[in-house]
């Protein structure tokens, strides 16, 4: 829905008019000297003979004069004599080469029979000697004035860092800004940004009451959140509710480009701001030029480093009394250089969660205003049952219901649309591939033994689903529903996690005596759980409350990056121990447990095998009927 601006440059006159420049006319000089040449060809017509046949015609009296240049001799015959082709042309003029080989007698046959004799240098005459020089030059030329304009075309903002100034930024094109039209009322929740971002939009709007008061405000404000949270949503709504230009470029736009072209687009950016202020300047994904820079990353990339310097420069260019804020956008804060977050520059943080359960209702109202929704749809039902759910996922899931209704000629979306849609967005798509019977009833075993395990320990979320459909990369699925939001997880409820994790793998070796490899991504998210409750949480006994986190990619070329946590070899084996202790130990709490219940385990296999599907509420009256 707020797609409808871009930053397409508006074209300008002159990608649309003929504009007479002097480029022009060096093409149309050229191109009368290529004309000029095919004439003088085409006028002089000579005809093409043999060496000896030329020797014969020397020697039978028909030729008065010749032309030598180089090896080409060109001469007419005496009088009136002529000679034809086979095509029974006549001509008065001839052409051949000489040999290879110094012939000796040529000079005094031509002298005895008194042909006169003309030698011409070799060398092309000089108009065409100063075309050849020149050309390979204007072919380069030529070559940058076509990609300056393509850049230009790309980038909607005009380039003129190419290597050459003056060519290809004959026009000086402003950088384009884009004016827009949504505004708060489009961004639901977000609530403590949007009031940490009032402030911003009230000095948008009335600059002179801040100025007249000498307050300051912050130059630049990060924007950080996880990817569909809605920043760059929220960056357009702050520009639209403050009624100012928006400039905007992204990060990663600078990666590919031409070394100096970014920081030249900064510049820019900065400047047509300036001149438009009160305005609203916002670097999208500022982590692709803004990250950290280690020796590791250091390689290789000038351009990210130039780039980022010249932001650092214009934002220390300009005082906090100009009206123009600098809003900036990233998913990883935790790899921005810290240049960038330095006082007086990108100092003030806003944080974007994501949506709890009030704010999910209001960003599927947003997304379903203007879809036909059976009348006792209830949103909040659907937002119970996306927790976790971003806003652009939120947006996404309207859109595949609307889809799914469509699909099926309905008039109306309903439920099932939008549980079909989650279903498809969360567990991707089910498809036609049918498991085998023996597979069939490992995969129940294995849904049975997560959902058992599930059942028997308290602090689980309750089960919502479980099936024997595969789907996406799945063979089966139990789905556990978290009832509420939750921000703080408690040890036992993690160990029920892991356990629940490991349930799966535990009823396959239980009932078949032997693994498979069905269990791969439980095994692994198990052991990352486990790991982080080690090295992050500090719940464990034997490595103490000690941070170990050494972070995902603080690793590069050897080198850590940012805050480092150096751990000593006998800890990372501690480490790497106690999660091996950890999960056998669990392993072995979670066969018991099941072992117990294995009456339970059959009936909720044999119950998936006859239906494909269980819900909570049968899962449940399974359980008790015993
Ligand atoms: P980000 O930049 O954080 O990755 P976007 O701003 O691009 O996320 O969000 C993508 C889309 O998700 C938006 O265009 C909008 O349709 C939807 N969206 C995200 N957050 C919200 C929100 N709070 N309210 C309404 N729509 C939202
Ligand atoms: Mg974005
Ligand atoms: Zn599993």
């Amino acid at each position: 829905m707020n797609r409808t601006q871009s930053n397409e440059p508006k074209p300008s006159a002159e990608t649309t008019g003929f504009n007479w420049t002097p480029r022009y006319t060096l093409w149309l000089v050229l191109l009368a000297l290529l004309a000029y040449s095919y004439i003088t060809q085409l006028q002089q017509q000579h005809l093409n003979i043999a060496y000896s046949t030329f020797k014969q015609e020397v020697r039978e009296g028909h030729i008065a004069e010749v032309t030598i240049t180089g090896s080409q001799v060109v001469g007419s015959y005496g009088g009136s004599y002529t000679a034809n082709d086979d095509k029974n042309n006549s001509y008065s003029q001839f052409k051949t080469l000489l040999p290879e080989i110094d012939d000796k007698d040529l000079m005094p046959l031509l002298d005895e029979y008194g042909v006169v004799v003309k030698i011409e240098s070799s060398e092309l005459p000089a108009l065409i000697r100063v075309i050849l020089a020149v050309l390979p030059w204007v072919l380069i030329v030529g070559f940058f004035m076509y990609s300056g304009r393509i850049m230009r075309k790309r980038l909607g903002g005009g380039v003129g860092g190419m290597g050459i100034p003056g060519f290809g930024s004959e026009t000086k094109e402003p950088f384009e800004h884009s004016k827009i039209t949504v505004n708060y009322t489009d961004v639901a929740g977000l609530d403590n940004a949007k009031a940490e971002l009032q402030e911003v939009v009230d000095f948008l709007k009335n600059p002179d009451k801040y100025r007249s008061l000498g307050a300051k405000l912050p130059k630049g404000v990060l924007l950080m959140g996880a990817p569909g949270t809605g920043k760059t949503l929220l960056a357009r709504a702050t520009a639209g509710e403050a009624g100012v230009p928006f400039f905007s470029v992204t990060g990663s736009e600078f990666i590919e480009m031409f070394v100096g072209v970014g920081a030249s687009r900064v510049r820019k950016l900065f400047d047509s701001a300036r001149k438009a202020a009160p305005a609203l300047i916002f670097i999208d994904e500022i982590d692709s030029v803004g990250r950290a820079r280690a020796f590791g990353y250091a390689m290789g990339n000038d351009e990210r480093d130039q780039t980022l310097n010249q932001i650092l420069a214009e934002m220390d260019g300009f005082s906090s009394a100009e009206p123009i804020v600098v809003l900036a956008a990233t998913n990883r804060p935790d790899i921005l250089d810290p240049a960038l977050t330095r006082p007086g520059r990108f100092d003030r943080k806003v944080v974007l969660d994501l949506p709890q359960h009030k704010a999910r209702v209001e960003i599927l109202k947003v997304h379903t205003k203007k879809l036909p929704l059976v009348k006792d749809l209830n949103l909040d039902d659907i937002a119970a049952q996306t927790v976790g759910f971003s806003g652009a996922d939120l947006a996404n899931l309207a859109n595949e219901a609307a889809l799914r209704a469509a699909r099926n000629n309905k008039h109306f979306i309903d439920k099932d649309d939008f549980d079909s849609a989650r279903d498809r967005i969360v567990l991707g798509l089910s498809h036609g591939d049918l498991l085998n019977e023996s597979e069939k009833e490992r995969v129940a075993y294995h849904e049975a033994g997560h959902a058992l395990t599930a059942c028997l320990l308290s602090n689980t979320d309750p089960i919502k689903k479980i099936s024997i459909i595969p789907r996406g990369q799945a063979m089966g699925f139990t789905e556990q529903r978290p009832e509420e939001d939750r921000h703080n997880l408690t040890e036992e409820y993690l160990q029920s996690r892991i356990a629940v994790l490991l349930g799966g793998r535990c009823a396959e070796e239980l009932v078949f005596n032997s693994l498979s490899t069905g269990a791969a991504n439980d095994l692994k998210q198990a052991t990352q759980l486990v790991r982080q409750m080690i090295t992050q949480w500090g719940m464990n006994k034997h490595l103490g409350p000690v941070n170990f986190d050494q972070g995902e990619d603080s690793h590069f070329l050897g080198r850590h990056m940012g805050e480092l946590i150096d751990i000593s070899e006998h800890t990372a084996e501690m480490i790497d121990d106690e999660i091996r202790l950890t999960m056998s130990n669990m392993e072995k709490s979670v066969i018991k447990g099941l072992a117990n219940n294995i009456d339970k385990l059959h009936r909720i296999a044999n119950a998936l095998i006859d239906h494909e599907t269980i819900e909570g509420e049968e899962l449940k009256s399974l359980l008790s009927d015993a």
